[in-house]
């Protein structure tokens, strides 16, 4: 069977969420503490006062968070898909803490991650890598009108439109309730894209900043460190070496991280220094906790096999859309469970030739 990205209904699979189950043995989830809900999210914390952050499914987040309380404040990580998405974490973040939110820290730009930027309270400051600033800032042009937001966020009417259709035919009345459910967080979230404004950080890093926050027992180093170009032009990784602990937003995923706007010749690299970190869990933008480090090495190798592969047609003269079909990549499909059969996502190589014509 070819895959066909695109055409998997769910968003969410796309970027490999829903596939993530059957991927994970046991032991890859770590030993969880002190669990909390609120009506559209869940926090767990991994580490005193270190909260990692999904959403329930009440209201469409698409991506996780983080979120570290001290003495005084909290600072969040990531802002999720839309506005609403973001004021759901706002107000749920008061079942772990009274602190107020005095920082931001975006991941890196792309929608699913900072299109929540903009209904942080004002005051609140906003941290990015520059490339992160320049994209949201509109500097090289509008994100909204960008491949990456259009290619997710096209289809979205479809996916309202689906259930639509599937609850006037359903007879079964938990059915019927399951799909109206499923169908009311997709309105929503496809009138909440109407809402965005993209916006920037308003504090900016090149390669490394410390923040200290005062916890009770004295204060917590928060390393935001960018090890080099990978899913985009500008991530940054959230280390905290005390707990170690780090939030590796999509550079990092358990499964396959989308690739349309990557640096996949550079990327391995940039996963090196991800890898001179003493950490024991990281948490992914997408997907639960995780305690293994055999995905690095897994990743690393699909994207350098990847980057030969598409280098090979593109100097054969196959075009890019040929490409992203007949490109074979199950030699991996042990690792990631999206591959199904020869084929990649086109937007991938896409890209891939756009940087081999550079
Ligand atoms: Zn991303």
């Amino acid at each position: 069977m070819k895959l066909k990205l695109a055409r998997l209904p769910a968003l969410a699979s796309i970027m490999g969420l829903l596939l993530l189950a059957s991927t994970l043995a046991p032991g890859d989830v770590a030993a969880q503490g002190n669990v909390v809900e609120s009506d559209s999210h869940r926090f767990v914390e991994v580490a005193q006062g270190v909260w990692f952050v999904s959403g329930t499914g009440s209201v469409y987040t698409m991506s996780n968070a983080l979120v570290l309380v001290g003495e005084f404040d909290t600072l969040v990580v990531d802002s999720h898909v839309t506005p609403a998405a973001a004021r759901a974490l706002l107000d749920s973040i008061s079942v772990i803490t009274d602190k107020p939110v005095r920082y931001l820290v975006n991941s890196h730009y792309h929608f699913d991650h900072a299109h929540g930027n903009q209904s942080f309270p004002d005051g609140v400051e906003i941290i990015g890598h520059e490339f992160t600033r320049s994209k949201l800032s509109g500097e090289n042009g509008n994100v909204l009108q960008e491949n990456t937001f259009k290619s997710f966020s096209d289809g979205v009417p479809a996916t309202v439109a689906n259930p639509e259709r599937q609850v006037a035919a359903a007879d079964d009345p938990a059915r019927k309730a399951s799909l109206q459910e499923r169908h009311r967080v997709q309105l929503d979230y496809m009138n909440a894209i109407q809402e965005v404004v993209p916006t920037p950080p308003n504090i900016t890093l090149e390669t490394k900043m410390t923040l200290f926050q005062v916890v009770a027992a004295g204060s917590r180093e928060i390393q935001l460190l960018h090890f080099g170009r990978a899913h985009t032009g500008g991530d940054v990784v959230i280390f905290l070496p005390q707990e170690k602990v780090v939030f590796t937003g999509d550079m990092m995923l358990p499964g396959l991280a989308y690739m349309g706007d990557g640096h996949v010749d550079e990327w391995p690299e940039t996963l090196e220094g991800l890898k001179t970190l003493d950490f024991d869990t990281w948490l992914p933008g997408h997907g639960p906790v995780m305690t293994s480090m055999e995905p690095i090495d897994n990743f690393q190798s699909y994207l350098r096999d990847l980057w030969l592969k598409t280098e090979q047609m593109h100097g054969q003269g196959v075009t890019a859309e040929q490409a992203a079909q007949q490109i074979d990549m199950t030699n991996h499909s042990d690792n990631f469970a999206q591959i199904r059969g020869p084929g990649v996502d086109p937007r991938a190589i896409r890209r891939i030739y756009q940087l081999l014509n550079e």
